[in-house]
C-alpha cells in the first residue's frame, strides 16, 4: 500500500471515529432535551415532505400536520424533492445528515474554534442546526480540541521509535535560546549536538543564530566527533543553506 492512500485510509478511520463519537454525544445530549429542538430524523424528514407533496387545504390534518406545514415548504423546480423552512428557504438538516454539514461548513472556514463563526456558516444554507449540536462537534474536532484528543490522534498515528545501533548512525543537533541570559562577551545561543545512540553530546556557544555561526562551531564539533550518517535539526534556516554548505566542504 502506498503511503498517500495510507494516509488516505487514516483520515478515513479518524473521520469515523470523530463521526461516532459526535452522535453518541448528541444522543446523550438530545435526551435531556425537549422534544421540540430535536433534528428530524431521515424518516420524519421524507413523512413532512410528503405530507407537504399531498397538502390540500380541505383535508382533515391533526395539529401536528398543521406545524410542519406552517414551518416547512417545498421548492418548485429540479430540487422539489427538499423540504425547505419557510421564509428563510434554508435547507432543512437531519440527524442523520448534521455531522457532514457541520464538518463541510467547518473545513470551509478554515477550523474557525468559534460557536457562532460556525453557526452562522451553517445556517447561510442549512435550518435546524443548534449551537449545543455544533459545541458538540468542535469538542470531537482533533484539530480544534484540547489536549485529551491529541491523544486521541495521536492512537491513530503512534509516533515511531527511531533506533539508531550504533554510534554515528544519527545525530541531532538543536539551539537553545539563553537570550534571556546572554552572557558578558554577548553569547546567547547554546548549540547542543546530541549522538541519537549513546547520548553523548557535545555543545557550543553562539553569539547569532546565524547559518554561518551555526555552521562554523558544527565543524568545530564534527572535527572531534564521529561524522555521523544522519545528522537532523529542525529545519530551522540556520541550519539550512550556507550551514550545509560549509558542512559539506
Ligand atoms: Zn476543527
Amino acid at each position: 500500500m502506498s503511503s498517500d492512500s495510507e494516509q488516505e485510509d487514516n483520515n478515513k478511520t479518524a473521520l469515523r471515529l470523530q463521526k461516532q463519537q459526535f452522535y453518541s454525544l448528541v444522543d446523550k445530549r438530545l435526551a435531556e432535551m425537549k422534544t421540540t429542538s430535536k433534528l428530524p430524523t431521515e424518516t420524519q424528514y421524507n413523512e413532512y415532505l410528503q405530507l407537504l407533496r399531498t397538502w390540500e387545504p380541505k383535508a382533515k390534518r391533526t395539529k401536528k400536520d398543521y406545524r410542519i406545514e406552517i414551518k416547512y415548504c417545498l421548492v418548485a423546480g429540479p430540487d422539489s424533492a427538499a423540504l425547505r423552512k419557510k421564509d428563510s428557504m434554508q435547507k432543512v438538516a437531519t440527524y442523520e445528515s448534521v455531522f457532514d454539514i457541520i464538518h463541510s461548513k467547518h473545513e470551509k472556514i478554515s477550523h474557525a474554534r468559534d460557536t457562532r463563526k460556525n453557526k452562522a456558516a451553517v445556517e447561510e444554507e442549512f435550518y435546524g442546526v443548534t449551537q449545543d449540536v455544533i459545541d458538540i462537534y468542535l469538542s470531537v474536532c482533533p484539530k480544534c480540541a484540547g489536549s485529551t484528543k491529541v491523544i486521541k490522534a495521536a492512537k491513530l498515528n503512534p509516533l515511531k521509535m527511531i533506533y539508531s545501533p550504533s554510534i554515528g548512525c544519527r545525530a541531532q543537533m538543536d539551539l537553545i535560546d539563553m537570550t534571556s541570559h546572554e552572557t558578558k562577551d554577548g553569547f546567547k545561543w547554546i548549540l547542543v549536538y546530541v549522538d541519537h545512540h549513546c547520548g553523548f553530546r557535545h555543545v557550543a556557544a553562539l553569539k547569532r543564530k546565524t547559518a554561518k555561526e551555526c555552521g562554523d562551531a558544527l565543524i568545530a564539533i564534527l572535527g572531534v566527533a564521529v561524522i555521523p550518517e544522519i545528522l537532523q535539526s529542525d529545519n530551522g534556516k540556520e541550519f539550512l543553506g550556507w550551514c550545509l554548505k560549509l558542512i559539506r566542504k
